[in-house]
């Protein structure tokens, strides 16, 4: 029951009935329309209730809390005072985001996962708070179950409002179709992370960068960090360590799993085994999400009626994990697997960074990668014009543009459906007389009912024309009539199907099919394991295993059943109560 007068909490904290005034103010509209479930403002029992999973602390007037680019101390429940939440504007100044009064938290998805915060908070007046570390914040979203839930709902609506306003992330300098700008970009997209373009061709701010860093327009594109460096064209890599988005990781630590993979079947995992109590580091070489957070639209998944944005499925997982403790490096990519002794964690794993990883167990959840073209001059095009994802960024690099695509399964039929509503026309090419055969029939409907979309039945692509990275046409030729034509497009999309991701396995000791994907349950006491006893195979990378998300789901929470086995057995891990319908 809320209160109206200034009361006592249990002693903690002294703190009134939040009003109206004191609720947490905002000067962006975006924020203002979900104002309520993005700024929460707590019952003083529920402060209470909080209390315990931090230590209160003074802060004076002008005080900072929050620096951008640095590691906060926590999450901030203020009990008194005013705190003003601030973003760093394109020239240089600040502009306020919210500010923070008796009753609301301060905090969103950084201090959730110890990373570098992504805006400035400051007293405006004497501040009474109580800082919540990060293992603490993870410790509160699971034992305080009603609280947590929007609190976690209240963190990723903030994320969700920075990504929208572009708050905190880097800024990335150069044009919007430069390859090097679509693959920085892409990179921070698919990672949930905000940033801002500027393009020299259209933005003064760029020019007052270029020149205030004396950068030569052959060194584009530049990459201004929240803390202040620069860095000039980075790789994924650089520009993620130089945001926080990765740490070194603890040579001398040995967890119960490493996964490697966060797609779908990966994240289930991390989610299932993080949830039961087992130390999980998840590592992935590019992003969260795998080949799902490329779907423009999953509609088949259970529970989502109105289909719901790969990426903003596989976000929600992400976060999940994350609640429940589980450590993710993205990217860092595995490069091998050596199996060891049992004191020494029984299974190293070296990362492309020269870091090395010790686990009890490993699951192996490192899907597919999508097959290119065969065709000489691909790679010249690649990134900037030739493209394995139909994502909003896409959409609005082909707004008004005819566009060719190659596939004939449900990836290309959803990219297809996307691309349609975007651009002015969609060339699409399949090899085989029709798309019943490969296509679901919900997108064989749909696609027909575009006017837009042209398809071209036995007909492959012969060869890209084009110069300086710019692709200027293509030729197809109709295998039925022996016909080659040569069509204008700038942007072709390739969805051909995928190849397991198992050469870093290549001197691991695990069995792999003749067309590579990882075999499993040799043994039929244990499902999922591999052929070397701690490792296990889940999702598309597995030899037989059914290629759609739920699938991958549902090995990756059927996994961790086998992992506590398997721990159990070593003698590593008392075995937990886990359903199987076994008596
Ligand atoms: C465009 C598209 C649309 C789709 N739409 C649907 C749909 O609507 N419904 C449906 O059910 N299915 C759909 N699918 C299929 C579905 O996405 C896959 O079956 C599913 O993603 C498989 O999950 P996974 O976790 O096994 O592997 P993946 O999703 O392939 O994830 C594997 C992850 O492992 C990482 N990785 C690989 N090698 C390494 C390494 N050496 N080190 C570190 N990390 C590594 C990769 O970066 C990747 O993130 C679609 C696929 C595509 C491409």
């Amino acid at each position: 029951m809320r209160r109206d007068r200034p009361h006592l909490v249990s002693g903690v904290h002294k703190v009134g009935r939040p009003t109206k005034e004191a609720m947490p103010q905002s000067m962006h509209p975006m924020i203002e329309a979900r104002r309520e479930q993005m700024f929460p403002v707590l019952e003083p029992e529920e402060l209470d209730r909080l209390a315990r999973f931090g230590e209160r602390k003074s802060y004076a007037a002008g005080e900072r809390l929050v620096t951008t680019g640095e590691i906060a101390p926590g999450a901030f429940v203020f009990l008194s005072g005013r705190a003003d939440v601030t973003q760093r504007g394109r020239e240089g100044h600040s502009e306020l985001i919210v500010t923070h009064g008796p009753g609301s938290f301060g905090g969103e998805l950084a201090q959730l996962s110890d990373r570098p915060s992504l805006v400035d908070a400051i007293a405006t007046e004497p501040v009474e708070a109580i800082v919540i570390p990060p293992h603490r914040l993870r410790d509160l979203m699971v034992e305080e179950a009603e609280l947590g839930e929007r609190i976690m709902r209240a963190l990723i609506l903030r994320r969700v409002g920075l990504l929208d306003i572009g708050a905190g992330g880097p800024i990335i300098v150069g044009r919007a179709d430069n390859r090097d700008v679509l693959r920085l970009e892409g990179f921070l997209t698919r990672n949930g992370h905000p940033h801002q373009r500027f393009d020299p061709l259209t933005d003064p701010c760029a020019h007052t960068l270029i020149e205030r860093f004396r950068i030569n327009a052959r060194d584009l594109p530049i990459v201004l960090c929240p803390d202040g460096r620069l860095l000039r064209n980075p790789g994924d890599v650089e520009l993620a360590r130089c945001i926080g988005l990765v740490k070194a990781i603890d040579p001398d630590k040995i967890y119960d799993v490493v996964i490697v993979g966060a797609g779908p079947a990966g994240l289930a995992a991390s989610v299932y085994a993080g949830s039961e109590g087992l130390s999980v580091l998840t590592l992935d070489c590019r992003a969260f999400g795998g080949q799902a957070g490329a779907s423009a639209r999953i509609e088949n998944y259970l529970g989502f009626p109105t289909g719901i944005t790969g990426l903003a499925l596989m976000a929600r997982a992400y976060n999940q994990a994350l609640k429940f403790g589980v450590e993710i490096a993205i990217p860092d990519e595995v490069g091998g697997l050596q199996s060891g002794a049992a004191e020494a964690g029984r299974f190293s794993l070296m990362l492309a960074s020269h870091e090395r990883v010790r686990a009890r167990a490993v699951v192996i959840a490192s899907g597919a990668r999508y097959r290119r073209l065969d065709v000489e001059n691909l790679a010249s095009f690649e990134g900037s014009c030739v493209h394995y994802w139909a994502s909003p960024l896409e959409g609005r690099l082909c707004a008004g543009q005819e566009v060719a695509l190659v596939g004939a399964g449900n990836s290309a039929g959803q990219a297809v459906v996307y691309l349609s509503s975007r651009v002015a026309k969609v060339w699409l090419i399949v090899r085989g007389p029709s798309l019943d055969a490969s296509m679901s029939r919900y997108l064989v409907e749909r696609i027909a009912a575009r006017p837009n979309v042209e398809i071209l039945t036995e007909t492959t692509i012969t060869a890209l024309e084009g110069h300086d990275g710019i692709l200027e046409a293509i030729r197809c030729l109709s295998v039925r009539s022996g016909e080659e034509t040569k069509r204008p497009i700038r942007h072709l999309f390739l969805f051909i199907g995928a190849d397991p991701n198992t050469d870093w396995l290549a001197h691991s000791g695990v069995t792999l099919d003749d067309k590579g994907f990882v075999l499993t349950d040799m043994d039929p006491r244990r499902a999922l394991e591999t052929n070397l006893p701690g490792v296990f195979a889940i999702g598309d990378v597995r030899s037989g295993s059914v290629k759609r998300v739920a699938a991958a789901v549902g090995e990756g929470a059927q996994v961790v059943a086998a992992l506590h086995a398997f721990l159990a057995e070593a003698g590593d891990k008392p075995a937990p109560r886990v359903n199987t319908g076994r008596s």
